[in-house]
């Protein structure tokens, strides 16, 4: 039988009514006085894949007690939330999961949440359902698409997805969705070390000049079921030396202050790649992101335990202004920098599931 983690926090969340007073609008900035600017929303904790990097299938088995659907936030409570993040400085939303595209009628929140103006609307998908999707996300106002792809070799994806998943299916997706005007289209490809690491190359010479954005991601210790080891990390220096061994390649500037991936560029001018180097370059300095839980719950960190369940808040008939300024509270009380302090101490220490908190 599998072992049965709850995806939950059972501690309680601090009280609302604990929060100082303080302004329910206006910029933010922590204690490290970094601004709240990013919003990332876990519209589902269900998926259809189980990647062995985070829903591995021995816990994430038939027995899992994922969250009922009135656990989950309404539309309705999420872009209402929305606005009063946005109100507090938040210029981009990402939905993610679990799987966003498992959620039904996820474009309409998307209309939604394109209703209230002037957000970067972004998401990010396992692409398994984005050839039927792509054109309705599109039209009903998202901005950018992100899609998560391991290798191009069916055999390693297949075992990397779990669930015998063939890769024809997520490509025909992301072409979708750069037809639908979703471009550039952004790549996630997580390497684990003796898994996919012999495909760094075969993935950068098929996106190469594609107009697509391949992004690689050092595998991480989120959440405390995927039996994460340093040993198993490919730092991103090494991914920069084997692509530009073949194709030379050449730093770029962020397009922001704070961009989460290193920009570099082809050298023969035919597009760019990214690394996202979160456990061997920390860049806690710069995080400016807030992760709405499926549940409710805002979480400061990737790695924080303790969630501010703004859902009770909600379901309690709290105003906006109360929302607004506890929101603000627990924002300039932030001082997360896990990443800049990881160590086998904190490796061991129990997270919160990736699926739940929002990749
Ligand atoms: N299901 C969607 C997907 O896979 O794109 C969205 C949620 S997923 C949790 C978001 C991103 O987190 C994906 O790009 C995935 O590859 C990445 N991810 C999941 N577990 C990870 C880990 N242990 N280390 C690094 N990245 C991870
Ligand atoms: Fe699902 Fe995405 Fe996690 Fe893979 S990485 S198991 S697709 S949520
Ligand atoms: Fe941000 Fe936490 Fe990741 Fe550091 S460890 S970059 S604070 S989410």
């Amino acid at each position: 039988m599998s072992k049965i983690i709850p995806l939950t926090d059972t501690r309680r969340s601090p009280s609302p009514l604990s929060a100082p007073h303080v302004a329910p609008t206006g910029l933010l900035a922590d204690t490290r006085g970094r601004m709240l600017r990013d919003l990332r929303v876990s519209v589902t904790d269900r998926c259809n894949f189980r990647c062995v990097y985070c829903m591995p299938k021995d816990v994430f088995g038939l027995d899992y007690p994922f969250l009922p659907h009135t656990e989950l936030l309404t539309f309705e409570e999420i872009t209402r939330l929305a606005r009063l993040f946005k109100a507090h400085g938040v210029e981009k939303i990402r939905l993610t999961g679990g799987e966003p595209l498992l959620r039904r009628n996820l474009e309409d929140l998307v209309a939604m949440l394109a209703g209230i103006g002037g957000l970067d609307l972004t998401l990010t998908t396992n692409g398994s359902a984005l050839a039927a999707k792509a054109a309705a996300l599109k039209g009903a106002g998202l901005g950018r698409i992100t899609v998560s792809l391991d290798s191009l070799d069916d055999e390693v994806f297949r075992a990397m997805n779990d669930v015998d998943f063939p890769v024809a299916k997520v490509l025909a997706g992301i072409e979708a969705a750069a037809q639908a005007g979703l471009a550039p289209v952004k790549i996630n490809m997580v390497v684990k070390r003796g898994v996919n690491e012999h495909e760094i190359l075969p993935m950068a010479r098929r996106f190469k000049g594609s107009g697509h954005i391949l992004r690689f991601i050092e595998y991480m210790d989120v959440g405390h079921t995927n039996g994460w080891r340093m040993d198993d990390v490919i730092p991103s220096a090494e991914v920069i030396r084997t692509i530009d061994r073949v194709f030379p390649l050449e730093p770029i500037d962020a397009n922001y202050s704070g961009e989460v991936a290193e920009r570099w560029r082809y050298v023969d001018g035919s597009g760019e790649i990214g690394v996202i180097s979160s456990v061997t370059q920390a860049f806690c300095r710069d995080c400016t992101r807030a992760r709405l839980a499926t549940d409710g719950k805002l979480y400061t960190c990737l790695f924080a335990t303790t969630g501010y369940d703004l859902r009770a808040m909600l379901r309690q008939g709290r105003s906006d202004a109360d929302i607004g300024s506890y929101i603000a509270a627990i924002w300039l009380q932030r001082a997360d920098r896990y990443s800049e302090i990881r160590s086998d101490n904190t490796v061991a220490l129990p997270k919160i599931e990736m699926s739940y908190i929002g990749g």
